[in-house]
């Protein structure tokens, strides 16, 4: 989508520090991290929100659960632990429209969210 920020990023317009990347996604460092370690992973192809997603999309969406979870193995904060959230649309806190899952870790997190 040509006016999509994460569609940008991937297109290679709008840099980004990339940290994961594969056939179907994307992974790279948020501008305003939340947490030690912050990384999105997005679907290469543009979804708006979990609101838009079908049912053709559940492997791509449960993908991007996995590349997160071996980013956090491989970065040795699996054990430690770590959250991963999909904001969607207004009282979910999603402020860019295309689905991000977004990976935190390297501290203690509290619950619930605000
Ligand atoms: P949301 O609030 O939609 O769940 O998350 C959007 C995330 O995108 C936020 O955590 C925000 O910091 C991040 N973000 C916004 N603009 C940019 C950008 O231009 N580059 C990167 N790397 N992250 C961004
Ligand atoms: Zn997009």
């Amino acid at each position: 989508m040509s006016d999509c920020l994460f569609c940008k990023i991937i297109g290679g317009q709008i840099p980004a520090k990339v940290v994961h990347q594969d056939e179907q996604s994307l992974g790279f460092l948020d501008i305003a991290p939340q947490a030690p370690t912050h990384v999105l992973f997005v679907p290469k192809r543009h979804i708006t929100s979990l609101n838009e997603a079908t049912v053709e999309d559940r492997e791509l969406l449960g993908h991007l659960m996995f590349v997160a979870a071996k980013y956090a193995r491989e970065n040795g904060f699996a054990e430690a632990g770590y959250r991963q959230v999909v904001n969607c649309n207004r009282d979910g806190g999603q402020t860019v429209f295309h689905i991000h899952l977004h990976l935190l870790g390297g501290r203690s997190l509290t619950w619930p969210p605000g």
